[in-house]
């Protein structure tokens, strides 16, 4: 639960692009989408117990990247094999995504989404995340410099009807575990929206995510994911932190529901908010003293991705509501995923670095302008997303 809410301040002592294991020992999982089941539990609660009883007395940060293993011969095991031989990876019970580590690079991002949207309405229309889980599938999730020029030249060839996805990747063992995991991740940021533009609605295709602060307000960060926090109890930090001015408005990221609003110890005023497939979990902590959060906001809000929904502060680190105990001021936000409820709260939760996407996000910025004499902020420009329609309709039909 406390994972949830998890957070601190960069306070220096964090190392920077270590990945931590999470507080109860490195236990990652992964299920690479559902073409193993059951048979493996026993051996997955041995392998998990000898690695918790070795993890005991072994560095607490280590990286977690690494290559898959075991494939071959019988085919039964899927084990993930840290690039320093240390961390093994299991799957377990239960037939959904039990891990998942976001290693996607901006520029791999950037040039998979340019495609997508170049080639909209093309005879062959490429899909950004099937071309970044076509090259994790080959790599093991491991994204470099070359990335980029191999995702182009395997949309050169879809794009000249040479080949198609599903021949490219029939005998890659792992692609759709790379493809269910990265659509959790960014499944709901790309497709059709509307613009209102001087006074009428211009319909578009592409990136409807936003970067969580508005257009013309400075920040500055770097990848802190995995370093180390010590409020209430030692965890690594599950999200990212971004460093500005108090009362800079915070954006919303991708459209959906508030599920969570009001004070908590670690996050001080925060907001969660969760995408309308319910796959993921946007976590904004650390909002502003006496005035956190957009006029009206409230559990069971529908928000649409661009709209300011809080401003930034340092509040958070004490039982005691409206409390400033954070040194800098700053936005921390997590993407939690969720393949299955039971990984909401607990020991299961999947946490992704967010580093690389938020980085990806700058292009797409909402401007907000202040209204009057108050401490409120609005969007300039307003969106349609289909989405909030879709589930508003979803609502008053479920009402009726
Ligand atoms: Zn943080």
């Amino acid at each position: 639960m406390a994972g949830t809410d998890g957070d601190g301040v960069y306070m220096g002592t964090g190392k920077r692009n270590d990945k931590s294991r999470d507080r109860d020992g490195w236990r990652g999982r992964v299920h690479p989408s559902g073409r193993k089941t059951g048979s493996r539990i026993g051996y997955a609660i041995r392998v998990e117990l000898l690695l918790l009883l070795a993890l005991g007395c072994v560095a607490i940060t280590r990286e977690l990247t690494g290559s898959w293993e075991g494939q071959a011969g019988t085919g039964e095991e899927s084990l993930w094999v840290s690039d320093n031989g240390e961390a093994v990876e299991v799957t377990a019970d239960g037939n959904y995504i039990k891990w998942v580590e976001f290693n996607v690079t901006c520029e791999a991002m950037a040039a998979a989404y340019d495609l997508d949207v170049e080639s909209y309405e093309k005879d062959v229309h490429l899909n950004w995340i099937e071309l970044l889980a076509y090259e994790g599938a080959k790599t093991g999730g491991k994204f470099d410099k070359n990335s980029v020029k191999k995702i182009n030249e395997a949309a050169q060839k879809l794009a000249d009807g040479e080949t198609t996805m599903e021949d490219l990747t029939k005998d890659m063992e792992y692609y759709d575990y790379y493809l269910e995991a990265y659509t959790a991740v960014l499944g709901g940021m790309v497709g059709e929206f509307s613009l209102k533009e001087e006074n009428r609605w211009n319909r578009y295709y592409g990136l409807k995510a936003f970067s969580p602060i508005a257009k013309g307000f400075d920040y500055s960060h770097y990848d802190d994911f995995g370093a180390s926090r010590s409020y209430g109890y030692s965890r690594p930090h599950l999200g990212h932190d971004m460093m500005g001015q108090v009362g800079t408005p915070i954006i919303c990221i991708e459209s959906g529901v508030v599920e969570a609003l009001g004070w908590n110890q670690y996050g001080g005023w925060r907001i969660g908010i969760r995408s309308f497939d319910g796959s993921r979990y946007y976590y904004y902590a650390h909002l502003r003293q006496n005035y956190p959060y957009a006029e009206g906001l409230e559990e069971g809000s529908v928000v649409t991705a661009g709209d300011v929904i809080g401003y930034m502060g340092h509040t958070g680190y004490s039982t005691k509501e409206n409390v400033n105990n954070i040194k800098t001021v700053h936005l921390h936000w997590g993407l939690q995923l969720i393949f299955d409820e039971s990984q909401k709260e607990g020991n299961n939760e999947i946490w992704v670095d967010c580093y690389e996407l938020t980085k990806f996000l700058y292009r797409n910025r909402s401007e907000a302008a202040k209204i009057g004499d108050t401490k409120e902020w609005r969007r300039t420009r307003e969106m349609a997303d289909p989405e909030v329609e879709k589930h508003c309709k979803k609502d008053t039909s479920m009402i009726q």
